[in-house]
């Protein structure tokens, strides 16, 4: 570790563990549950500091508990210091039953979007008197405020990438695939901005693959006078960033300059709105009547923007039925875009976080065709 990396704040430490737990025990109590069994494995990340996987954590009212195997036995020492390590011999399930008899747990709750069936089958003809009790999104809504270490760990994130596209960007011209330009992408990202790794699978859609949302990079060439749409992130120290671009390869056409135009009102719309207390679904609904006003509605068919964090999607997600409004320290998107089949889809994505009065964008790249490779 370097002097320069060991004064970063760390969103692992123990002073950062302890006060996740004491949440986690108030939202145990609320739900009268004696322990959480937590399977997510960027949740057990979350809750103790692990760094491995295949294991589970169990939160009790007392008592922290990271149930794991051999192969991740010393790693959970370096890195989970707050939690008994409970090593299993045999299955996983077995080793909750044993603990959560021996401990004596009568409500046992599991997170009922992670555990599999198959678990659940196991641990539930184990528990004797235990009860179990499904939970959803106990430590997601915990994870949804980020602590000033995270946010700085998110900031980095953030930056990293669009370094990494600054540098990446040469590489985006004509006769270049689509799957060399992510290539390319990521090693800038890896080699020369500090991230560990690209966030997720770059998306580099060329011209009328821009309008699939979620395009792999495929063998298709960028032309002159190509749009491409560029989807893109960094993870530093577990953290993810996630924006998108579309850029233009020399002159671009009149209709992607009237919707990128449209498209970045719509974020504006959406960004001014945003402080402490504001429904997300408002947040959502801001940047859709912007895009419905010019006729666009049906061509904007995902929600506006998605957490961001230890996952690349994570809570909260802004969407008409959003539940919850902005908070201070929350991270997401702000995401929204425009797709015509057959032609191009226009997205720009930036990421936000809610400030205590208002909010504040991490990404600062320009948001037109001015960071194409090639004028
Ligand atoms: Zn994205
Ligand atoms: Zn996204």
């Amino acid at each position: 570790m370097t002097s320069r990396q060991a004064n970063q704040p760390n969103p692992f430490s123990s002073s950062e563990i302890r006060p996740r737990l004491e949440r986690l025990r108030q939202a145990m109590r609320e739900q009268r549950l004696d322990a959480l069994l937590v399977s997510s494995v960027p949740s057990v990340r979350y809750l103790s500091g692990f760094t491995g996987d295949s294991s589970v954590a169990l939160v009790t009212r007392t008592g922290q508990y990271l149930l794991t195997d051999f192969r991740f036995e010393e790693e959970a020492a370096i890195t989970a210091p707050l939690f008994r390590c409970l090593v299993r011999r045999l299955g996983m399930m077995e080793l909750v039953e044993k603990t959560a008899r021996r401990l004596r747990l009568r409500r046992l709750g599991f997170e009922e979007q992670v555990l599999t069936a198959a678990e659940l089958r196991d641990l539930g003809g184990r528990l004797g008197r235990s009860r179990l009790v499904p939970t959803a999104g106990v430590v997601e809504r915990l994870r949804m405020i980020k602590s000033p270490a995270e946010i700085a760990v998110l900031r980095r994130a953030a930056a990293a990438a669009e370094r990494g596209l600054l540098l990446a960007r040469r590489a985006i011209r004509p006769g270049a695939t689509e799957a060399a330009v992510a290539a390319e992408l990521r090693r800038c990202l890896v080699a020369r901005c500090g991230a560990q790794d690209q966030a997720f699978e770059t998306i580099i859609a060329e011209g009328p693959r821009g309008s699939l949302p979620h395009a792999r990079p495929t063998d298709r060439k960028v032309r002159r006078g190509s749009l491409v749409l560029v989807d893109w992130g960094a993870r530093v120290g577990f953290y993810h960033s996630d924006l998108t671009r579309v850029l233009a390869l020399g002159k671009a056409p009149p209709l992607y300059r009237k919707l990128v135009k449209l498209v970045r009102q719509a974020q504006l719309a959406a960004m001014e709105i945003i402080r402490p207390g504001v429904p997300l679904a408002d947040v959502d609904r801001a940047a859709r009547a912007v895009i419905e006003r010019a006729g666009y509605g049906p061509r904007f068919g995902h929600a506006l923007g998605h957490g961001i964090g230890l996952q690349v999607h994570e809570a909260p997600r802004l969407w008409a039925r959003a539940a919850e409004k902005a908070e201070p320290g929350m991270v997401f998107t702000v995401e929204p875009g425009i797709y015509l089949p057959g032609k191009f889809g226009i997205r720009i994505e930036d990421d936000v976080l809610v400030t205590a009065t208002g909010m504040e964008v991490l990404s600062s790249l320009p948001h037109d065709e001015r960071l194409a490779g090639e004028p």
